[in-house]
C-alpha cells in the first residue's frame, strides 16, 4: 500500500528539492526558527532532562518485555471498554480500522506519523469514505500531495503564496495572494470546522499509551486533537506497540518530553483519554457516549516493531519518542528534509524507521548519505543510538554489493 521510494527515485527527488527555491526558501526559514529551541527550554525547566531519563528507562523495559506490555495493555484497555486490536501488520491494521469505519462515512484524522505508515487514509478513501486530515500542516500536505517533511512539522517546505495557491485551487478556499498567516489560518478553520461536525469517525494517533490504565496521552498545540477524539461518536486510536508505557504517569511523562524536544514547550493541550465518554447521572445507570464517543477502539500496530524488539541494533530505534530533534540538527536534513528517506519517515530516524517498517533493503542504501558527523546522537532525548543504526545499515549495502 504505501509506495516504496527507490535509491534512484530518492536521488532524483533530492537533487530536484535542493535546486528547488521555493522548498529552499521554506526549508531554511522552519530550520532557523527551530534552531536551539530546546536548549532554551532545557536551560529555564533543568527537570526535563531527569524526566527523559525516566522515560528512555521505561522504553528500554518495555522494549525487552513488549509481550507482556501488550498484554498489559490490551487488559487494560478492555477494563475502561476500549476496544484493542493488536495488528501483526500493516495489511491487517487497515482491514480492521476499514472494517470499523466502513463506507459512506466522513473520516476525521489528526495528525499521525503511523497512519502514513500504513496508508490509512488513502485506504479509506478507496473504499469510500470522505476523509480529511485536521492538522493544519498534514491538511497542506495533503493538498500539496506530499509526503510529511517533517515528524512534527510536516509542511515547513510550503511558502505561504504556494500554500494560498493550493487552498484556492484544491478546497475553493479563496483568499488574496498576499494572504496573512492568520488570515489563512483562520480559512482553513473554517473549512474544517464544518468537516469536524459532521463527521462519523475520528482518528488520532498517540504520543503514548498507558499499559496500566489503558489511557491514551496526546500532545498538541492546535487543539484538533481535542475535537477529534470527542466531536464524533466513533474514536479509532492508531497507536505503535514501541509507544506503550508501563503507568500512566510515565506515559504523561513521554508527552511532556517529546513536546520539549519538539521546541513546543509547555504543549498548550495534553490529552488523557481513558475509554469512550459517559454518564451515570440518570439514575446511577451508566450511558456511553455523553458529549465525546460512544465507541473507542485501540490498534495496536506491530509491522516490523515486535522483531525490532529483538534485534540486537534495531531494537534501539524503538527508544525513538518521534521528537524529530535529530532531523532539525542533522546538516544532510537540513538540506532535504524527508526527501531523504523511506516512503514516510526520513533523516536520522528515519533510516531506523523505514528498516523496521518497510525493510533492512530500503533504508540501507539511504543511509549511505548519512556523513556520520553525531549531531544526531547528541540531541537525542532518549539516547537512541542513531548513528551506531546507520552505520550498521551502511554495513548491510556494502556486504549486498
Ligand atoms: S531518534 Fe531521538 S531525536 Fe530523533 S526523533 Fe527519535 S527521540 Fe527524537
Amino acid at each position: 500500500m504505501t509506495e516504496v521510494i527507490t535509491y534512484k527515485k530518492a536521488i532524483e527527488e533530492i537533487l530536484k528539492g535542493l535546486k528547488d527555491e521555493e522548498f529552499q526558501r521554506g526549508l531554511q526559514t522552519s530550520v532557523g526558527n527551530a534552531e536551539g529551541k530546546h536548549i532554551k527550554t532545557l536551560e529555564a525547566y533543568p527537570g526535563l532532562r531527569e524526566l527523559a531519563k525516566m522515560v528512555e528507562d521505561a522504553k528500554q523495559k518495555v522494549i525487552n518485555n513488549i509481550d507482556y506490555y501488550i498484554d498489559l495493555a490490551v487488559e487494560s484497555l478492555k477494563k475502561i471498554n476500549a476496544e484493542p486490536y493488536v495488528a501483526s501488520d500493516a495489511t491487517e491494521a487497515r482491514e480492521v480500522v476499514g472494517r470499523i469505519v466502513g463506507k459512506g462515512k466522513i473520516v476525521i484524522f489528526s495528525k499521525s506519523m503511523v497512519a502514513e505508515e500504513l496508508g490509512l487514509q488513502r485506504h479509506l478513501e478507496k473504499l469510500g469514505n470522505e476523509v480529511w486530515e485536521t492538522d493544519t500542516g498534514e491538511f497542506l500536505i495533503r493538498l500539496a500531495g506530499t509526503k510529511p517533511m517533517h515528524t512534527t512539522a510536516p509542511a515547513i517546505h510550503l511558502s505561504r503564496g504556494r500554500i494560498v495557491k493550493l487552498l484556492r485551487e484544491k478546497v475553493g478556499i479563496k483568499l488574496p495572494a498576499n494572504a496573512s498567516h492568520e488570515e489563512i489560518v483562520a480559512a482553513i478553520r473554517g473549512f474544517l470546522r464544518e468537516k469536524m461536525v459532521k463527521a462519523d469517525v475520528g482518528i488520532s494517533g498517540a504520543n503514548a499509551l498507558a499499559a496500566d490504565t489503558g489511557s491514551i496521552v496526546l500532545v498538541e498545540n492546535e487543539s484538533n486533537i481535542r475535537l477529534v477524539t470527542s466531536l464524533p461518536p466513533v474514536h479509532i486510536a492508531i497507536v505503535g506497540i514501541e509507544k506503550i508505557y508501563p503507568s500512566l504517569t510515565i506515559a504523561l511523562a513521554a508527552a511532556i518530553v517529546q513536546a520539549a524536544w519538539a521546541g513546543l514547550y509547555p504543549p498548550t493541550y495534553l490529552n488523557v483519554i481513558s475509554g469512550p465518554s459517559s454518564t451515570a447521572d440518570i439514575e446511577r445507570k451508566r450511558v456511553y457516549g455523553a458529549h465525546g464517543p460512544q465507541k473507542v477502539y485501540v490498534i495496536l500496530v506491530d509491522n516490523g516493531r515486535r522483531g525490532a524488539a529483538r534485534h540486537s541494533v534495531l531494537k534501539g530505534q524503538l527508544k525513538c519518542i518521534k521528537c524529530g530533534r535529530c532531523q532539525w540538527e542533522c546538516p544532510v536534513w537540513q538540506q532535504t528534509a524527508n526527501l531523504w528517506g523511506g516512503p514516510v519517515y526520513g533523516g536520522p530516524m528515519g533510516m531506523g524507521w523505514t528498516a523496521i517498517t518497510l525493510g533492512i533493503k530500503e533504508a540501507s542504501e539511504l543511509s549511505m548519505l548519512c556523513l556520520n558527523c553525531g549531531r544526531c546522537d547528541q540531541v537525542c532525548p532518549v539516547h537512541v543510538p542513531l548513528t551506531s543504526i546507520i552505520h550498521w545499515l551502511k554495513q548491510q549495502y556494502m556486504g549486498e554489493q
